[in-house]
């Protein structure tokens, strides 16, 4: 058995990058970046108008100000502004030679066909001026960036129409054991249904990678072997779930290490998620996770989800909320980290939830999240500041 840490630590060490391909923006949501993304331009372009309004120079503001010309977004100014001059400007247009600000057009009053006054008491400048946000030539976007939406957003304005992203991890998800049946089916007396199956499916595809199903091996070494060869020869990441802890019916391990699979580890100091396995070969990596539901899930988030990230070249950070703890909340054995479901309460504080244990997964269905007690304690005391780790995205 190893302490969290160090699994952690080994995992993240085993990962290999993956190689990169191009992708149209409007598809490259959530990708992550393999190249790092440099303006072509400086940002604003030009001194742009901030308002509808007119483009004047400040020491005129008393006088009647001529109207010289009309600047629409997307036109270059022909004329300078010179004393008691002005020119009608929109949203976004370029502020013409001579003017230092911009006045709102709801603090103007027309006096002739081509003149105005400034009506209001004082006024910013209202114009967003050349390279204010970024400078030509600077990275804007760095490599191993997930393309959230924001970013999508600069990505575009900066002409990375086709960004250079990192393949996604293609992963084969087994289900293990005699007494599963699939979701579609009603449970004969004795058998539950796969839930793992597609918890797992499902947080592969939170993760950014490419999950495909290939059904329930039987707790036989010729149905796991079987499905083992065929998941390996197709896929980046192998996760199993069921078969890894030390009933006679548990021979995931055996067979990842019959078939290539070198075990880094098979128990970490984690509850819930003691023995989850995790192993290398030149063609793939395999995550055995433990069967019960919850163990499955916090095993999935602390462990594979960083991992399919780093292949992908992506620091996974996952978002922590601290939050002050509703309640007193105390555990008898405190020999492994443990992780418990809470819930946001209505007075801005977190609480603990009815948790039944690892097969409970009605429970992380209801949470919010899920706060860490570290080894060694025993009692966290209601006002002590947790940290929550969202779950339910
Ligand atoms: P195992 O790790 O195979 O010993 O399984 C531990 C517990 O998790 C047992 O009660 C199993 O029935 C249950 N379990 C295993 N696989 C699944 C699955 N795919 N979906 C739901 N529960 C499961
Ligand atoms: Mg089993």
């Amino acid at each position: 058995m190893i302490p969290f840490e160090e699994a952690f630590r080994t995992i993240m060490d085993s990962a290999r990058k993956l190689e990169t391909e191009e992708v149209p923006i409007e598809q490259a949501y959530n990708r992550i970046l393999a190249k790092d993304v440099t303006s072509d331009m400086d940002m604003p372009p030009f001194d742009k108008s901030a308002m509808d309004g007119y483009a004047c120079r400040r020491e005129d503001l008393g006088n009647e100000l001529a109207v010289l010309e009309e600047i629409p977004a997307g036109y270059v100014p022909r004329r300078t502004i010179s004393r008691n001059e002005c020119a009608k400007i929109m949203t976004g247009g370029m502020v013409p030679e001579g003017a230092d600000c911009v006045i709102m057009v709801e603090h103007t009053k027309k006096i002739t066909d081509s003149t105005i006054v400034f009506t209001g008491k004082e006024t910013k400048g209202n114009i967003r001026p050349k390279a204010h946000h970024v400078k030509k030539g600077s990275v804007v976007l760095a490599r191993g960036a997930k393309l959230t939406v924001p970013r999508i957003a600069v990505a575009a304005s900066y002409g990375c129409a086709i960004p250079l992203v990192s393949r996604r991890p293609k992963v084969g998800i087994i289900a293990t054991g005699n007494e599963l049946v699939e979701p579609h089916e009603k449970p004969p007396f004795s058998k539950i249904r796969n839930s793992n199956g597609y918890q797992i499916c499902a947080h592969v595809a939170s993760a950014g990678a490419v999950p495909t199903y290939y059904g329930i091996a039987r707790d036989t070494e010729q149905s796991l072997d079987g499905m083992i060869k065929t998941v390996k020869a197709a896929n980046d990441v192998i996760i199993m779930s069921g078969g890894v802890s030390m009933g006679d019916y548990d021979l995931v391990p055996g067979l990842l290490e019959k078939n290539g699979f070198r075990l880094l580890f098979e128990r970490v100091e984690i509850k819930p998620g003691r023995p989850t396995v995790f192993g290398v070969s030149d063609e793939a990596f395999c995550f055995g996770l433990p069967g019960n539901p919850v163990s499955t899930f916090v095993t999935f988030e602390l462990l594979v989800k960083p991992f399919l990230y780093k292949l992908m070249g992506h620091t996974f950070r996952p978002p922590f909320m601290p939050m002050l703890l509703d309640h007193d909340l105390t555990r008898k054995k405190a020999d492994r980290t443990a992780w418990i479901p809470v819930v946001f309460t209505d007075n801005g504080g977190v609480a603990a939830i009815e948790y039944h244990g690892s097969d409970h997964i009605h429970s992380l269905s209801k949470a919010d999240g899920m706060i860490c007690i570290p080894m060694g304690i025993t009692e966290i005391k209601k006002g002590t500041t947790v940290h929550v780790r969202s779950i339910q995205s």
